[in-house]
């Protein structure tokens, strides 16, 4: 008997974690299909190709050689819907491939609103391999691009201004809200980033939004209004950075269920038997604990990949991803977060917070009021050990004894030295108040 086709598509973190773990499990024949590119690269890295520190070469995690040796078929082609009748994927090109099991790894798109002007030249989203290219051309450097508007107030926006700065491209940042990713952080680790990013040269904006995107009579971007102060800016891109959602829309046809992305359980399976996804493009049916349905981060698509290759091989795993973790940079100031850390603390929970009197290191960590019980940790500026902080989690440690073990969790061994005492000082005279 023929071994089973597995086909998945989109060749992401998800998609090509669930392939080589699939690959380590069993003989089936894999087929991943990819309309961005041929080979696996990381997405988190395109920031650094334009900066200069790294060639397109250099963010393939894998060498080109490994797939077919490992019999791994890439191929570059868009899936345009999805027969689940005949159990067969529609390319382009009036091809169809059949499958035995499939797997939607399509990952998420930039948010478009609709904005008059959004289809002018010049104005782009910054997610996929295209909007790199699209960049280099827009704002190659400070002589063709003499502004850049960058609108949203989140991770890639921000990575998209420290992108521009290192070309010497002036950079004016709309943040609807009244303080930079205050939606995910605490009033002061906002409030911090605030001044660092304005420190850094950026015209941050705050409380505004985009109104309208005007162009020139070649159709080229040449300025913006805002629509609270009515003002325009000059400028030669604009970012539309407000967010994404689930890359789905070529599923519309299909039988499949989807909300905002593919609906699962926690096996991975969706509304019809032998369809499964994984990735930013899945949403869980039900929340897991206090977790988003839609989980798009680089951490969590390898955890599903790995998950769900156990399914597909037989050893049916339910999604497990333990605690919350994510990580990320706001220009100089790295960012990591574990477990539960709410804007305010939840009911019975309260923050105690730690900043660096020079402004660029601070902890939050949430606890529960009656019993001390540590529930997570914010820090920003300082990077922290993933496994002891996990383990501390996992062990439901009091926030007395990570405060006391706080080097255990730190690389930063000067730090330790210098600031641990202080930290520990500073929450007993407050619990003590
Ligand atoms: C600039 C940037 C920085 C980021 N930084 C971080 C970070 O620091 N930390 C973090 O956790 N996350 C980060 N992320 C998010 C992270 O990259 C995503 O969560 C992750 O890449 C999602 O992986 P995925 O495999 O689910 O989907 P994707 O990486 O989106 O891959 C899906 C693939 O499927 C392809 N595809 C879609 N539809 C079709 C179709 N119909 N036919 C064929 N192919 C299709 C897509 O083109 C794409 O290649 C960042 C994202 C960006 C854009």
């Amino acid at each position: 008997m023929s071994e089973e086709h597995v086909i998945i598509i989109g060749n992401g973190i998800s998609g090509i974690t669930v392939a080589r773990h699939i690959r380590k499990l069993s003989d089936k024949k894999i087929t991943v299909i990819s309309n961005e590119s041929n080979y696996f690269f990381s997405r988190t890295a395109l920031m650094y190709i334009y900066m200069g520190h790294m060639k397109f070469e250099n963010t393939k995690p894998y060498e080109d050689w490994f797939w077919e040796k490992n019999n791994i078929e890439l191929k570059l082609g868009s899936v345009q819907s999805v027969d689940a009748l005949s159990k067969t994927v529609c390319l382009g090109n009036d091809e169809s491939i059949s499958y035995d099991k499939l797997i939607i790894a399509s990952g998420s798109k930039p948010i478009k609103i609709g904005w008059p002007g959004q289809d002018l030249i010049g104005v782009q989203g910054f997610y996929h391999l295209e909007d790199l290219h699209a960049l280099e051309k827009n704002a190659p450097d400070n002589i063709k691009c003499k502004r850049a508007v960058i609108v949203g107030g989140g991770l890639i926006g921000i990575e998209l201004a420290e992108m521009l700065q290192s070309r010497h491209i002036p950079v004016t940042l709309l943040v609807r809200e009244n303080s930079f990713w205050n939606t995910t952080l605490t009033d002061g680790e906002s409030a911090m980033l605030n001044r660092h990013i304005t420190a850094q040269g950026i015209d941050l904006r705050l409380g505004v939004s985009l109104k309208e995107i005007h162009g020139d009579n070649l159709g080229n971007v040449k300025s913006v209004t805002i629509l609270e102060t009515k003002e325009e800016i000059q400028c030669n891109l604009v970012a539309l950075t407000i967010g994404v959602t689930p890359n789905v829309d070529f599923l519309a046809d299909s039988t499949i269920a989807i909300n905002r992305g593919v609906l699962t359980n926690r096996y991975f399976e969706t509304s019809v038997k032998d369809i499964y996804a994984i990735g930013d493009c899945a949403e869980q049916q039900l929340p897991i604990e206090n977790r988003n349905t839609i989980e798009a981060t680089w951490y969590t698509g390898r955890i599903m990949g790995q998950t769900l290759a156990n399914t597909i091989c037989g050893n049916k795993t339910e999604y497990n991803p333990g605690h919350w973790f994510n990580s990320a940079k706001f220009m100089d100031i790295e960012y990591q977060t574990y477990g539960i850390v709410n804007v305010q603390p939840a009911e019975n929970h309260s923050h105690f917070y730690w900043k660096h009197d020079d402004d660029t290191m601070s902890l939050t960590f949430e606890y529960n009021k009656n019993s001390g019980e540590f529930q997570g940790i914010n820090s920003l500026g300082i990077r922290l050990r993933h496994e002891v902080i996990d383990r501390w989690l996992n062990e439901k440690r009091d926030l007395e004894y990570v405060l006391h073990h706080l080097n255990k969790a730190n690389f930063d061994a000067e730090f330790s030295r210098k600031y641990e005492k202080e930290i520990f000082n500073l929450y007993k005279s407050k619990v003590e108040l």
